[in-house]
């Protein structure tokens, strides 16, 4: 059993006491246990601390058992709790309707308390383990929008990136620009100083653009030493001024290299706005490479913005 289950938080909706009394007995000893006998009082107690697990009477005075499943799903869409019914009624028509509305058990009155431990700690284990595929798959996802060397997002991400600000940008007729950048004479470090060096370079360029781009910004590795910048909400001069700094910042850095030699590197960058009339970002993708490639022939170390 997992430290988890052990822990687990346990709520029991019962309005007879004997029953009530005979649940947390039992239940207490493994689980902290809270009883209420209404169901009124379930909502308000499950509103303020979500319990990991509830078992919930059907036949209540005021709210009944339904009501209760109905209200405590809504509380928790995301990370529903687990609710057994513990009921004396046996009609099939009742625990259809129950697992049907999202219950995850139905135990029957009367009970053998074996039963009762063996279906709670089973849904508890389930419980941690839909959390912990939950969790594995977000960190899946995660991943599969960064470029593994350098942590940018990688060029899958930009281009859904990119097509749902320029929808965006379409719908509220906001301005959207795009740097594109690249980083001079990458090709001689890797000859110089070799591969090692050369991902070093572009690791730390990725980690100080991260630094310096905005948030709502995104960053990209588009190949090789190839990256580009989506600014949503920006003009083009203001676009033109980011990118500036970015070249100028850059060329400030120091980078620590395998062999203790701190290289500097500069970037050329190419910035273009994103136009209604693109139908796709490639079109303002080829604008900006096209200034990037001006400000390389203009000599590196700046940008050019294709207006
Ligand atoms: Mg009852």
């Amino acid at each position: 059993m997992t430290p988890n289950i052990e822990r687990a938080t346990i709520l029991v909706v019962e309005d007879e006491l004997a029953s009530a009394t005979l649940l947390s007995i039992l239940l207490s000893e493994q689980y902290q246990v809270t009883v209420v006998n209404c169901g009124e009082d379930a909502v308000a107690s499950v509103t303020t601390n979500r319990p990991d697990l509830i078992l919930l009477d059907i036949m209540m005075p005021g709210l009944d058992g339904y009501a209760v499943l109905d209200r405590v799903l809504e509380l928790y869409p995301e990370d529903p709790i687990p609710v057994i019914f513990l009921t004396g009624i046996t009609q099939a028509e009742a625990e259809v309707r129950s697992l049907n509305g999202g219950a995850v058990d139905y135990i029957t009155k009367p009970y053998h308390p074996d039963v009762v431990q063996a279906r709670v700690n089973l849904h508890l284990e389930l419980q941690t383990k839909t959390r912990a595929l939950t969790q594995a798959n977000e960190e899946l996802s995660h991943l599969s929008t960064i470029d593994a060397l350098t942590g940018a997002r990688n060029r899958r991400y930009f281009y859904e990136f990119a097509e749902a600000e320029q929808s965006r940008a379409l719908r509220h007729q906001l301005p959207l620009c795009l740097v594109m950048l690249d980083i001079d004479h990458f090709k001689r470090i890797n000859d110089v100083y070799g591969h090692a060096t050369g991902d070093t370079v572009l690791t730390t360029f990725a980690k100080h653009m991260g630094q310096l781009i905005r948030s709502g910004d995104c960053l990209a590795r588009l190949g090789g030493e190839e990256f580009a910048i989506l600014l949503p909400h920006t003009q083009p001069e203001e676009a033109h001024h980011l990118a500036q700094r970015f070249t100028a910042q850059i060329a400030k850095l120091s980078i620590e290299t395998p062999d203790d030699t701190p290289l500097s590197i500069t970037i050329s960058c190419g910035v273009t706005q994103v136009l209604p009339e693109d139908t796709n970002i490639d079109q303002a993708l080829k604008r900006a490479d096209d200034a990037m490639y001006i400000a390389k022939g203009e000599g590196r170390n700046r940008v050019v913005t294709a207006f």
